[in-house]
């Protein structure tokens, strides 16, 4: 190291910080759950089924079920297909943990196959090498927003007898194709988290075609008892039955009024995200050592992250240097994600080992998540670009 780089200047705008993702409430969204909570039902009412609709109805799904989250979403999934000890599903080694606890919650193993080098998301090479006569399902990650390879997955699942299950948790509004997200897969799973598409606080929707696989969802998020309250006070009725040993993963009506009202805004703050995400990509066009994940021409993308690789030949700790940095710099940067396998829980009880998915583990020492949500103005990303890239130079040129 020859030389401290220079302090990096934080512009007025920075302050105090901006967040790599935040939610939007407004007026009318406060409005909403002010109501229910002067209404007769405060968890499962009328409005979980009006909320499970209109996300069925802006994914193209017959089904919408409606969890406490997108983990339980997940689960609800594993449990719909039956997931049980001696079954394996494919997992991409780039998501958060829950694409791969779930698989163990159901008492199935969790495969790790590797992401392609340029988007993130799951490698159908990768996945093809993986299948063997125990994998029940495959569960892609449409990372960052952008829809993944679902023609090829989709195929090979059904050439090999399994599910595909898509971790839509970052995509709702997406399309492939012109389809829409949550109807391309026989499960897709949302999360209603406040950094994600839209919020309920904590919240979760699995969606699908199938009218079994919804019923055994809607038993399964209610200790697995066969009617639900509202059902046993319209048929006057005490009895119910356990058929199956659930969970109380209940969404309540609070949370389903703030849903509805804010998927009425989703299609704006996405194309706001889509324009942010373009500025972005605009102005890294002429900074080879700051490269962007690939848009895939065929999808309308998301854009949850915003995901860029420091390709520049620096320092070994250059992606830690720049992190600190721009975090002193009042800009919220973040790192999407550590490669599941290489958590120390599943190093201890699967064995998994550094190596075992290289272009994860590669992209891993280089990805940075910039900040990206809707009320982020076009000046706060030219700042943002502007220290970036002032950072990853100074940085750089430190090497000795
Ligand atoms: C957020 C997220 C989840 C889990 O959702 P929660 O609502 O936080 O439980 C699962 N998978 C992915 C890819 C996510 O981003």
């Amino acid at each position: 190291m020859s030389r401290e780089a220079p302090p990096i200047r934080r512009p007025a705008v920075m302050e105090p910080y901006v967040p790599y993702s935040r939610q939007n409430i407004d007026e009318d969204d406060i409005r909403a759950v002010v109501k229910v909570l002067r209404s007769d039902w405060l968890t499962t009412g009328p409005l979980v089924e009006e909320f499970e609709r209109a996300v069925a109805a802006a994914t193209g799904a017959t089904h919408a079920v409606a969890v406490a989250n997108g983990t339980a979403a997940l689960h609800a999934a594993m449990f719909g297909l039956g997931i049980a000890p001696g079954d394996e599903v494919i997992v991409p080694a780039i998501t958060f943990a829950a694409t791969a606890n779930c698989v163990i919650y159901q008492g199935g193993t969790p495969v790790f196959a590797d992401v392609h080098p340029t988007t993130l998301l799951l490698d159908p090479t990768s996945v093809e090498r993986l299948v063997s006569p125990r994998t029940k399902a495959i569960i892609s990650v449409d990372y960052a927003g952008q829809p993944c390879d679902y023609d090829a997955l989709r195929q090979l699942a059904s050439e090999h007898g399994s599910s595909l299950v898509a971790d839509a948790c970052h995509a709702l509004g997406a399309r492939y194709k012109g389809t829409p997200v949550g109807s391309l897969a026989e499960l897709s799973t949302f999360s209603f988290h406040p950094v994600k598409p839209i919020t309920t606080a904590e919240g979760g929707m699995v969606t699908t075609h199938s009218d079994a696989l919804a019923q055994r969802m809607r038993h399964f998020r209610n200790h697995g008892i066969t009617t639900d309250h509202r059902q046993r006070e319209v048929e006057g009725s005490w009895f119910y039955e356990m058929t199956d040993l659930g969970f109380n993963y209940r969404l309540s009506d609070l949370q389903c009024a703030l849903g509805l009202s804010q998927l009425g805004r989703l299609d704006g703050w996405m194309h706001r995200r889509q324009a942010l995400a373009r500025r972005y990509d605009a102005a890294f066009a002429e900074t080879p050592e700051i490269t962007p994940l690939i848009k895939q021409p065929e999808v309308d993308h998301a854009y949850h992250l915003y995901v860029v690789k420091l390709t520049a030949d620096g320092p070994a700790k250059l992606r830690q240097e720049v992190f600190t940095r721009l975090r002193a710099a009042g800009v919220g940067v973040n790192v999407h994600y550590i490669p599941v396998h290489l958590h120390p829980y599943y190093q201890r009880t699967l064995g998994t080992r550094p190596g075992l998915c290289p272009n994860a583990e590669a992209a891993y020492e280089q990805i940075l998540s910039l900040p990206l949500f809707p009320a982020m103005t076009d000046t706060h990303v030219d700042d943002i670009v502007g220290i970036l890239t002032d950072t990853v130079g100074a940085v750089s040129s430190q090497r000795g």
